[in-house]
Order: structure tokens, then sequence, then C-alpha cells
């Protein structure tokens, strides 16, 4: 698997870095309050179970699953609900925890979904950004890192549902996904 990628682009202790940080700084902005977390399946997974237990909040967990990829490389552009959330955001401060932003078609999709839903507040926290990708203008309230455009594999980041189990965040060689 690892012969796949040609460059690591963040590190196992980059992320644990990022998670801290991250956890550290929504504890202090969530503090008084019980936010829910929204995961993005597949790809929160790792993020989610890292990021949530550096938050120092009684909170809940919550998952849905979209997909605007189709096995490939590239966003379809058109945003699918595969699983819903199982509980209500009526009045809830929400987080979605979500793996990367590109085009941000995802992000704003499911944003102004919960806002129809009457969510108190919806704010974004995002291992990853690729600004470059962006085809609508949208900036995550929480970073992990910017990312140059490329695709990138690992920590829950897939190629045709490979390489989420990779410890890291890396570039797929070209050769792996034209063959
Ligand atoms: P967006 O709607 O912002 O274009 O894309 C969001 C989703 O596309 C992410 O949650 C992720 O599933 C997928 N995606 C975007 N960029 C990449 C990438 O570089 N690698 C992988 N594996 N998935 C990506």
């Amino acid at each position: 698997m690892h012969k796949d990628i040609s460059e690591i682009l963040v590190s196992q202790q980059e992320i644990d870095d990022i998670c801290t940080t991250l956890g550290k700084q929504l504890t202090k902005d969530y503090e008084g309050k019980n936010p829910l977390l929204v995961g993005l399946l597949k790809g929160c997974v790792p993020f989610m179970s890292d990021l949530s237990k550096k938050i120092d909040l009684k909170l809940e967990q919550a998952y849905m699953s979209v997909s605007s990829y189709h096995g490939g490389i590239s966003s379809s552009g058109n945003v699918n609900i595969k699983m819903d959330l199982d509980i209500s955001i009526q009045d809830r401060d929400v987080i979605i925890v979500e793996d990367i932003v590109d085009t941000a078609n995802t992000i704003v999709t499911i944003i102004n979904l919960f806002k129809h839903r009457g969510a108190k507040s919806v704010k974004v926290a995002t291992l990853l950004d690729k600004p470059a990708g962006r085809t609508q203008t949208y900036e995550p309230e929480y970073v992990g890192k910017t990312i140059p455009k490329a695709f990138v594999v690992g920590y829950g980041l897939d190629f045709d549902e490979y390489y989420r189990n990779l410890p890291y965040v890396g570039i797929l060689k070209p050769e792996v996904y034209k063959k």
C-alpha cells in the first residue's frame, strides 16, 4: 500500500498536533455548550475519532453519509444523501466534521440543509482544505491544514475505497488512478 504513495503530505505526528490544536480551540469556543458533531462518512471516521477525544466538553456525535464522487478522483457536483442523521438538529450547535473541502459543493449543500432544518449554528471543522479547488466562495471555520491541489489519500480518504487505513495523508501516484 505505501509504495503507491509519492509523497507524505501530513504525517501521523502532524495529524496528532492538528487534533490537539483544533480540539483546544473548539473546547474554548463552545464553552458552556453541548455541541453536536456531525461526521460525514466515510472519510471523517479517523478524524472524528481523534478530534472528539481532544474536545473537553459534553458533546454528541452523529453521522451521515453523502457522496459526490463515484469512485473517481473528481467531484461530480451533485451531492446525494446516502444515509441521513438519526437525530434532530433543531436548535443545536452543529459542528460538521469533514475530511477535506475541495470544490465546497458538499459542505455548502449540507450547511444549507442543516440551517433549513433549524440548527442554531452550523460550523465546519475539516482536517484538510484545498482552496485551489473551489467552484464557489467558502471558507471553513476550523482547518487542520491547507494543501495544494492534488489528489490525496489516507487517514479516512480513499481511492476506490482503498487507502483509508493509511495512518498519514499522502499523494497517490498518478499511475495508480490512471491504470
Ligand atoms: P467537495 O464537495 O468539496 O468537492 O469535496 C468533498 C469530498 O470530496 C470530500 O469529503 C472527499 O470525500 C472528496 N475529496 C475531495 N478531494 C479529495 C482528495 O484529494 N482525495 C480524496 N480521496 N477525496 C477527496
